[in-house]
């Protein structure tokens, strides 16, 4: 074959030293373009076997990855299809370049190195981010090619020649540049393949010829080194997600799960497996893992590929929200990641693809709530917030998941929605026919409140969880008629559901007005807002609420909602003295002094049982009580 030297026929000079800058962060990617190449050659090879289309022996198709670093080298080598020289100049010259001269047209639009690879061809030259020099030695599979020779410095300009190879195949061989050296080293490379090659469809071996080893002096007197071979294969070429569901056991699954996440000691609670091939093409797995109480550590946990090929794990905008809570694989040749980010969500594919994977994710859920109610049950410490999240966040899954959704109450019995609205709604409606769903949010602290809810045979709830406060919100729109929500310790008891009897006040209005008096002064608190109410005489003498409407304006302001005004309000508690109780009684006819202190023990007994009563205020108490003893 006849040398020959070209330019490649681009407008834009000096074209590679801005893309190399563009692309510096990313540069790491140089190698799983590459390798993807050398899986795409070899592939084609089978295919084209297959079909009858070469008649030679396919033989070993491992991809070889080897880094030399005295030589300064890494070299890619398969035995895929190969190239003439003429598809070297088709393909490499002209496709890659031409991408290369678009690029510079619109690389200012571009947001991440991926992007730009994928749109504009830059696959091939993502070389030259890495090397001042590439190679390529080729022989194609055609009867009677010969092999050829390609070098390029990242100018435009090329020589194309004979060629060294004697299989069919091509190494692709970088010299590594000066402000590259980073990949001249073992680890680095190992932990790049281990990151985008893991999973690659054609076996890759990985070997490095370093200089490590005393091998004796040199005549200078110069210590020598030996030259030591590493080889290894470093992919499952078979990953579970591109088998069958038959042929996989759960262990299977688990297994997978660990090669996923090495370091991950948790066991996933279960799995779903995703396979569509229309109208868009679509595998992968996906993990539920044990979410117990955090939202925000268990992320970015979802791994996307296209074709084996690892892209990014960062899949926000391209699965829900919410199901970014899910561990996993997802492969998709159909998610375009050549689209900027803000496209994604438009994009039609990306829209049917989050629908899919939502319906999935539901049905399995359902699914194992109607196989296995009680493993259910027991599962939904683990999977309560993710369900909540997607019901709050996704108005699809809401629909579905309203019919296995459970509600947990202080005995820790589970019930639907639509069992917990028929266990409650005739014991607990108010006077208004509201139907009033009683619930804690911490049952230690509560326990008091709770308590005179159990003696009315009233039912709690347990929503402590960090979704709650919207979940609450969520129960009185979806979760039945004239559902509405009360925290325990908003008010006490008899308010919270307030029947239609009345109870007559033992009092009269000026001996009210004295109880109010006494106890105002014996607090003394602004924070604190005292009233003289009809209670049964059973009850207790003092309770201290937190108003529900203004602690949910302030939960919200808290998490980030849009109500900054009530953030900045204090806690307003109300003191409710029941005025029917025989205490109060005592406190009238008690001299002023002694009603002082009466009224500051009950209401620090009110304190008390709430946790609300610390620091000083505690040390005075226990004196106080000590003194009555
Ligand atoms: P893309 O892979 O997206 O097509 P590239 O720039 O990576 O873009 O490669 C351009 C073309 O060069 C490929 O489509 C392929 O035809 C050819 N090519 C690249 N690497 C190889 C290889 N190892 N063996 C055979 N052909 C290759």
């Amino acid at each position: 074959m006849q040398e020959e030297k070209g330019t490649i026929s681009i407008h834009t000079e000096n074209i590679f030293p801005v893309i190399k800058k563009f692309l510096y962060s990313d540069n790491e990617i140089f190698l799983r373009e590459l390798v993807s190449n050398a899986v795409d050659a070899s592939q084609k090879l089978k295919r084209l076997s297959s079909l009858g289309q070469y008649s030679g022996e396919v033989g070993d198709l491992t991809i070889d990855v080897k880094l030399d670093e005295a030589a300064k080298t890494i070299t890619i080598s398969d035995n895929g299809i190969g190239m003439t020289a003429e598809e070297i100049k088709k393909y490499i010259n002209q496709i890659a370049f031409s991408g290369a001269t678009e690029f510079m047209e619109k690389f200012k639009e571009a947001n991440d190195a991926n992007e730009i690879i994928g749109r504009f061809g830059l696959g091939f030259y993502s070389a030259f981010m890495v090397a001042d020099q590439v190679e390529i030695d080729t022989l194609s599979y055609q009867e009677g090619a010969e092999p050829a020779h390609w070098t390029c410095d990242g100018s435009t300009s090329y020589e194309i020649g004979s060629g060294v190879r004697s299989t069919r195949g091509t190494d692709v061989i970088l010299h590594i540049n000066e402000d590259s050296s980073e990949f001249l080293s073992q680890s680095k490379i190992q932990d790049i393949l281990n990151k985008y090659a893991k999973f690659l469809p054609v076996a890759i071996r990985f070997g490095t010829k370093t200089n490590s080893e005393p091998d004796g002096e040199d005549e200078e007197g110069k210590p020598k080194y030996k030259s030591v071979e590493i080889d290894n294969i470093i992919n499952n070429t078979n990953p579970a997600w591109t088998k069958s569901p038959s042929e996989l056991s759960d262990q299977d699954y688990l297994d997978f799960y660990h090669e996923l996440y090495p370091y991950s000691t948790d066991e996933p609670l279960f799995w779903i497996h995703l396979n569509v091939d229309y109208p868009f093409n679509l595998t992968g797995i996906l993990y539920f893992p044990k979410i117990k109480n955090e939202l925000e550590l268990q992320r970015n946990k979802i791994k996307l590929y296209s074709r084996q090929v690892f892209i990014t794990d960062e899949v926000k905008d391209i699965v829900p929200e919410f199901l970014m809570l899910l561990h996993g694989v997802i492969d998709s040749p159909d998610i375009p990641l050549n689209v900027s980010r803000s496209f994604l969500q438009a994009d039609s594919n990306v829209k049917k693809i989050n629908n899919y994977i939502t319906k999935k994710v539901a049905d399995k859920l359902q699914e194992i709530y109607k196989s296995d109610r009680k493993g259910f049950e027991e599962k939904w410490t683990d999977i309560g917030l993710f369900i909540k999240y997607g019901m709050l966040s996704d108005e699809k899954f809401a629909e579905k998941a309203n019919e296995f959704c459970l509600l947990r109450n202080v005995d820790g019995n589970h019930f639907t929605i639509k069992e917990y609205y028929e266990k409650v709604k005739d014991l607990q409606v108010d006077k208004n026919g509201q139907i009033i769903y009683l619930y804690t949010s911490d049952k230690a602290l509560q326990d008091g409140f709770i308590a005179r809810a159990k003696q009315k045979e009233y039912d709690v709830l347990e929503l402590d969880g960090p979704l709650d406060s919207h979940f609450t919100g969520y129960l009185e729109q979806k979760g039945g008629e004239k559902v509405q929500l009360k925290r325990i310790d908003s008010d006490v008891i008899d308010k919270l559901i307030q029947k239609d009897e009345q109870i007559e006040l033992q009092l009269t209005a000026d001996e009210s007005k004295k109880v109010s008096e006494v106890f105002e002064k014996a607090i003394a608190r602004a924070d604190m807002k005292v009233e003289v109410d009809a209670l049964h005489s059973d009850d207790l003498p003092v309770s201290v609420t937190l108003d529900e409407f203004m602690r949910r304006m302030k939960d919200m302001a808290k998490n980030g909602g849009g109500m900054g005004f009530y953030g900045t309000l204090p806690d307003n508690y109300k003191v409710t003295v029941n005025g029917n109780h025989p205490l109060v009684k005592k406190l009238i006819d008690a001299d002023e002094a002694e009603a002082n202190i009466i009224a500051k023990q009950a209401f620090d007994l009110a304190l008390l049982s709430r946790g609300l009563l610390t620091g000083a205020e505690l040390t005075a108490f226990v004196k106080r009580s000590v003194d009555m003893i």
